[in-house]
């Protein structure tokens, strides 16, 4: 190893490690589900983003399986090559048909679908203003752009008209956008939709919606985008089929010019080989069943809503969430880790986020109950957070 790697590594490794911020990773033996096993403890599971459980479900399984059969198991290049298969075809329909919009593409995670997607569109003569909490893959696609990236305060509109106002009078920049996430996945809020339109019309702005933890939740299923009713309002609707559509992909659903530009012009779509035929058929079993039925949405939400009450009654703090992301709020932040440890050893896995994720002083333990927890295993979780809370809190 070159001796300035060596002691790269070594330096920035123990510095990690002696601030507490060195990441081990927890490895669960079998499915992600709403009970877990590490190393051969029994968890409830409150820390995935399988919120609706389709990445277990039966049907889906299937589809993968008979998939598996008929086109083996990759897609063999590229989507521009030859590696489009009818199935990336019929999948990029099915996105158009669920978010109601004339076209969409689809990308191997969610994560490069934003490095693709935004620095397609944007360049070194625009301007991007991007919420201050927006996800990492925005801010590296942001980045990637060279565009001039201003950030805003979090949903703070005045903030926004402000920057947008400064950008679009400075005569600096040939297009200007405002990207947000739909559902900030820290707090469970809601992006101010209508408003950020609003302010996009007048200023000529084009809108980007990255709505991960948004779709398959809000919008009895379709997302944000839908919740406001905004179909034709914004340019970029993008979102994961990792979350709760329970597979793996990224996509952007939109008018077909722009679709037909990303085809041509986005990086990850034209040099990295397409999503496997049996991933891409699960995700289309799954996206059919969100629209035939929102059954289970309305079980995520019930959940979500139990859970929230529960922590309430035992007197925590569980902030603002609007969606099932539910915060509980402990503050200092060893005081959060030692929470979540405790909460561990007693049975629950849930992750304590704190600075620099979320502002100082606010450590958090997130929970993301899905549909397919059950009241036991919700009360049980619940049992356990009044146990810890009367222990290290006196709740
Ligand atoms: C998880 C997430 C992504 C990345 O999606 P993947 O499909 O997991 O790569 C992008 N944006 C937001 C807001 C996310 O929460």
């Amino acid at each position: 190893m070159a001796k300035a790697l060596d002691s790269f590594l070594e330096e920035n490794l123990k510095l990690l490690k002696d601030q507490g911020l060195y990441n081990e990773i927890d490895v669960i033996d079998g499915a992600n589900g709403p009970v877990i096993e590490i190393s051969g403890k029994r968890l409830i599971n409150l820390s995935s983003n399988n919120y609706l459980g389709l990445a277990t479900n039966p049907l889906l399984k299937e589809a993968a399986k008979r998939a598996v059969d008929q086109y083996g198991v990759g897609a063999g290049a590229v989507r521009t090559i030859n590696g489009t298969l009818d199935l990336h075809q019929q999948l990029e329909e099915k996105i158009a048909e669920f978010k109601g919009t004339e076209a969409a593409i689809s990308y191997q995670s969610g994560f490069n679908c934003n490095m693709a997607a935004i620095s397609a569109v944007m360049g070194k003569d625009d301007c991007i203003l991007s919420d201050q909490l927006n996800h990492a893959s925005i801010i590296d696609g942001c980045r990637l752009s060279k565009a001039k990236i201003v950030a805003y305060t979090h949903s703070d509109m005045d903030d926004l008209r402000k920057k947008a106002k400064e950008a679009a009078e400075s005569g600096h920049y040939r297009k200007i956008m405002v990207i947000t996430d739909g559902v900030f996945s820290m707090d469970g809020d809601l992006a101010k939709l209508p408003d950020i339109v609003e302010i996009a019309k007048e200023f000529d702005l084009i809108t980007y919606v990255d709505d991960a933890h948004g779709s398959g939740v809000t919008g009895n299923g379709r997302g944000t985008v839908k919740h406001f009713g905004l179909e034709k309002d914004i340019d970029f609707q993008m979102g994961t089929l990792s979350k709760a559509i329970g597979v793996v992909g990224g996509y952007v659903a939109g008018k077909k010019a722009l679709i037909e530009w990303l085809k041509v012009r986005s990086r990850p779509f034209l040099f990295s080989t397409a999503v496997p035929p049996g991933d891409v058929a699960a995700t289309i079993a799954a996206i059919d069943m969100l629209m035939q039925s929102s059954e289970r949405t309305e079980k995520l939400w019930e959940n979500g809503n139990y859970f929230k009450e529960g922590l309430k009654r035992l007197g925590f703090n569980i902030g603002n969430s609007e969606t099932p992301i539910t915060p509980c709020i402990i503050g200092d932040e060893k005081l959060t880790q030692r929470f979540a440890k405790r909460l561990l050893e007693e049975g629950v896995y849930a992750k304590a986020i704190v600075y620099p994720t979320v502002p100082k002083g606010t450590g958090r333990i997130r929970n993301m109950p899905t549909a397919s927890h059950t009241k036991e295993m919700l009360d049980e979780a619940l049992a356990i957070y009044e146990k810890v809370g009367r222990e290290l809190l006196g709740v």
